[in-house]
């Protein structure tokens, strides 16, 4: 592992907070040292009170901040003397404990305190550092963890046995630390949790992390040859969209909420999953407690959803029944899939949970290959990860929870999605909290969005092969599909049915229409299998109910796809799929619409080109935004009993009145 500690870079930072925050963003550069907002630093500052007197005061990281990116306000400023003096006491309840982490907190502002931060104050260097590294965490889950551990750090370390986290890891590790440090102590190993180092400067402590992880390295470099077993591989040919959809169905079903599934067939995840033993390493606890509360619980091998249910339940009241405690049951889904023909699926309520999830697994496919070839894998039982899972800290977290946004968990098709009423409409569904997958046959589609809920994918609408293989590759990136927006259209130029190309008309027919027709078909099997029911809504036009001359091609097809709607709902009903329409006029922040084009057309009719844009009953101009926010609107509840409508959405239109 590279040590990046730069001194140029530090020498220009004074002050010890500074100082940590730089050690703190080295670390977080590393995923295989920190993973997703775990781990986390320290510095012990003396400043005055309000009354002038010299305090000591912890500033350790916040929950909710991640290393690479921390900043001095992501510390929380805890009173240091208080926090040690709880060690004192026989015992406290983990709600005592959190009040008094939180009321010796100096600064209202302040991020929650991390459940680690007692640890912290317990060693006596100035600064601490402590990591989850995946070498460490390799050799500490196998049998016999700590005696290798001995024999990797020799006495430079002080070893703590896996204790659960909160007091009683605070006060193990106290009890341990006081007895056992030396003079060579430069380090605390948590045994199955991660490793802890110190220093009066921060490089110090930032270097001998980095040692420490370099040591584990060397350790399985020498034993652990990389994996040489090459995986089946799934046929490329064989579309997996219909039993993805069908996985998610049961996991959505069992979970209680519409989920987002990431698919992963690569080499990696297809020879864990694959593993003869794989029904036995995944199903003990997680490499260290950090990652429960990312992955939630052990993966499901296999598909059989009801069967993980059922056994989940059972723990559940098993685990409420030997400690006596009362307990709300969480929702008993899992958040990774291990299938010998899928690979890993991951699951989340947004994509975002979904590719943590596969972070987190991917490091945890990792450690557990290293520890097997190193001996055998054996992490804490899988009880432990339920007492984490359920305990009391966590639970208060979860109430915390608001309410989540309207398509949390869908997926959404938009097609036409690169401009205009299209790219509205993939705005208007990720603001929703959907995944939104948007095609179009401008290759910027695929960079329009940043981000792990959007997936663009270029695609010629006229092309079934295209269209299918969207469709398949919205299953395996988000695993169905619950929402259609159909909008990709064109208007060619305008002639009268005398001077009509017969190329422009079969044109316009095979965009508007025959390239629908062929993605609702094949996308049927997917919304049928939609968590709440699958819901299209079509984008149609003011000429369905009145259409203007030298426009025959345009208006013949949308009123085509009117048609083709109404049949849709009337076909598709029984399967609780929803088709509504919705019909723009005069929408001019489109591409369609050039400047030239707008002014020639005002002053065809003798306006301004702000008045010809709201030349409509309420004389109101109507945007992309307005369309797409309907569009999504007709998706969600308030629509739920509605389909086969057809809505205008023309500022009111006296033709169509
Ligand atoms: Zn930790």
């Amino acid at each position: 592992m590279q040590n990046r500690w730069n001194p140029e870079d530090a020498a220009r930072l004074t002050d010890d907070l500074a100082q940590c925050v730089y050690a703190s963003r080295l670390l977080g550069a590393d995923p295989a040292l920190v993973l997703h907002g775990g781990g986390n630093t320290s510095v012990k500052i003396q400043q005055p009170n309000l009354f002038g007197e010299p305090e000591t005061i912890l500033y350790v990281k916040g929950s909710g901040s991640d290393l690479a990116t921390i900043e001095a306000k992501d510390f929380a400023p805890v009173r240091l003397a208080n926090l040690r003096r709880l060690t004192t006491l026989e015992s406290l309840s983990d709600m005592q404990w959190l009040n008094e982490l939180r009321g010796n907190v100096i600064d209202a502002a302040a991020p929650p305190v991390s459940v680690e931060a007692m640890i912290h104050a317990l060693l006596p260097a100035r600064f601490v550092f402590h990591t989850h590294a995946d070498a460490a965490l390799a050799i500490m889950n196998t049998p016999g963890a700590a005696e290798r551990i001995r024999a990797v750090y020799g006495d430079d370390v002080v070893i703590v046995p896996y204790v659960r986290a909160g007091f009683p890891l605070a006060k193990a590790a106290a009890a341990i630390f006081q007895a056992e440090r030396s003079e060579r102590t430069t380090g605390v190993v948590l045994l199955r949790h991660g490793l802890f180092t110190f220093g009066e400067t921060a490089q110090a402590a930032y270097d001998r992390m980095i040692e420490m992880v370099n040591q584990a390295e060397a350790h399985l470099a020498e034993r652990v040859a990389p994996p040489t077993v090459a995986p089946a591989r799934p046929d490329p040919q064989r579309p997996l969209r219909h039993e993805l959809a069908e996985l998610r169905r049961s996991i959505a079903d069992a979970a209680g909420f519409p989920v987002i599934l990431a698919t992963h067939s690569d080499e990696q995840t297809l020879r864990f999953a694959q593993r003869e033993d794989v029904a036995v390493v995944s199903q003990q606890g997680p490499v260290t407690p950090d990652h429960v509360i990312r992955t939630k619980r052990v993966p499901m091998v296999g598909r059989d959803t009801a069967a993980y249910r059922a056994a989940y339940e059972a723990y559940f009241h098993e685990h409420q029944a030997r400690t006596g405690r009362s307990l709300a049951m969480l929702d008993p889904a899992p958040r990774v899939v291990l299938d010998p023909a899928l690979g890993m699926v991951t699951v989340g309520r947004t994509a975002h949970e979904a590719a943590i999830a596969e972070d987190v697994y991917r490091h945890t496919i990792t450690i557990i290959e290293q520890a097997a070839a190193l001996d055998s894998y054996q992490a804490q039982p899988a009880a432990d990860v339920f007492d984490t899972e359920y305990w009391e800290l966590e639970q208060a977290k979860l109430k915390r929870l608001g309410r989540p946004p309207m398509f949390a968990g869908e997926i959404g098709l938009v097609t036409g999605a690169a401009s205009g009423i299209g790219k509205a409409c993939v705005e208007s569904l990720l603001a929703r909290g959907a995944a939104v997958v948007g095609l179009d046959i401008n290759p910027g589609i695929e960079q329009l969005f940043d981000r792990p809920d959007f997936l663009g994918i270029r695609c010629d609408v006229t092309s079934e092969e295209q269209l299918i293989g969207a469709l398949e590759r919205t299953a395996q990136a988000f695993g169905g599909l619950d929402m259609l927006i159909l909008n990709a259209g064109i208007f060619t130029a305008a002639r009268r049915i005398e001077a009509l190309p017969t190329e422009d008309w079969r044109r316009t027919m095979s965009i508007n229409l025959d390239a629908n027709m062929v993605l609702m078909r094949e996308a049927h099997a997917l919304l049928k299998r939609a968590p709440r029911r699958g819901r299209v809504a079509i984008i149609g036009s003011k000429n369905v109910p009145a259409p203007g001359p030298g426009a025959a091609a345009y208006s013949a097809s949308k009123a085509a796809l009117n048609q083709l709607a109404r049949v849709a709902a009337l076909e598709w009903g029984q399967d609780g799929i929803r088709i509504n329409s919705l019909h723009p006029n005069a929408v001019f922040d489109t591409g369609l619409w050039t400047e030239e084009v707008l002014q020639a057309r005002a002053k065809h009719y003798g306006l301004t080109v702000e008045q010809y844009k709201a030349n409509n009953v309420l004389r109101i101009e109507v945007t992309s935004r307005d369309v797409a926010e309907l569009a999504a609107e007709m998706c969600g509840p308030l629509f739920a009993k509605t389909t086969a409508a057809q809505v205008p959405i023309d500022g009111g239109n006296e033709r169509v009145i």
